[in-house]
């Protein structure tokens, strides 16, 4: 079983330090028991629901990576943010919600997402709404409303042993506010929300996964990288470009990486989200395919 245990709380190690496609699953025991982001172990996922239960599966977001062994959960209830239930009910909003227009990057997807994460329309059982107390019984959750990654993520603060799972605001640092309804600024106002949080333990569905000391450092690199991609795309600006030409400087991802379909997308989806807000601002205009600074 996990590896860790804060009072009701356990850590489930997610397979390959919990990194893509599998991320760490947090167990809640009160008088009702939670599993958060099903996508760790499947072993252990299936001992869980065998061995002390699982009466509700919860989900910070609708990413993949987070719910790959949603499927052996078929009769525990799902619980996730209103926002984002509606791109689990079908693999044509999932896509959409991804922002996925082309066709051939369509059929793509949705083979890997198929048959690698073994998608299964789901309509969610309980709707969060926003920011909400649930009592387990013995044990206490402060479900937070924290978009920005995705517009309707959600992180849980366990209040009793004051441990903290901050979702996809995961300290990599790697920020993603690519998806359609995904947005920067509430990316950073949801990280100003979380650094306030007064956990002790801060838990990662990423990498580390365990965090025992004061992160302030580690917020600010994340807030930090948002900022730097914006100043480089602001230099790189300094002529007209397109976005192919966007693309090619690499400024999310700094090298070209395989399959490259998938990181130009991502490369695209972000300057896409720097390109709108700078618009916004006045300090960037579009002429046609061009990009250009206003002044
Ligand atoms: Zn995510």
């Amino acid at each position: 079983m996990g590896l860790f245990d804060f009072g009701p709380v356990r850590f489930i190690p997610g397979d390959n330090r919990g990194r893509y496609p599998f991320c760490n699953s947090l167990y809640i025991q009160g008088e009702r028991r939670i599993i958060i982001d099903p996508s760790s172990n499947e072993g252990q996922l299936a001992a869980l629901r065998d061995g002390p239960g699982i009466d509700e599966v919860w989900l910070s977001h609708y990413h993949e990576d987070h719910f790959m062994f949603l499927g052996i959960f078929t009769k525990e209830p799902l619980a996730m943010s209103a926002v984002d239930a509606p791109a689990l009910e079908s693999m044509a909003n999932f896509l959409d919600y991804y922002g996925i227009t082309d066709q051939g990057d369509r059929a793509a997807w949705k083979e890997i997402i198929n048959t690698f994460f073994r998608f299964q329309p789901r309509r969610a059982d309980r709707l969060f709404g926003g920011n909400e107390i649930v009592d387990l019984g013995g044990v206490t959750v402060e479900v937070l409303r924290t978009p920005g990654h995705t517009a309707g993520h959600l992180s849980f603060f366990v209040r009793e042993p004051g441990v903290l799972f901050i979702g996809d605001y995961d300290l990599s640092p790697f920020p993603y506010y690519g998806d359609r309804d995904s947005d920067i600024d509430q990316t950073i106002a949801s990280v100003r929300c979380l650094r306030d949080v007064p956990a002790r333990v801060w838990i990662s569905p990423h990498d580390k996964g365990i965090y025992r000391d004061n992160l302030g450092d580690l917020w600010d690199r994340f807030l930090t990288v948002i900022q730097q991609r914006e100043d480089r795309l602001l230099d790189f600006l300094a002529v007209p470009r397109t976005m192919g030409n966007i693309v090619e400087a690499r400024i999310v991802y700094k090298k070209a990486r395989e399959p490259k379909l998938l990181y130009d997308f991502g490369e695209m989806c972000t300057m896409n989200k720097h390109l709108a807000r700078l618009i916004g601002r006045g300090v960037v205009t579009q002429e046609g395919e061009y990009y250009r600074l206003t002044r």
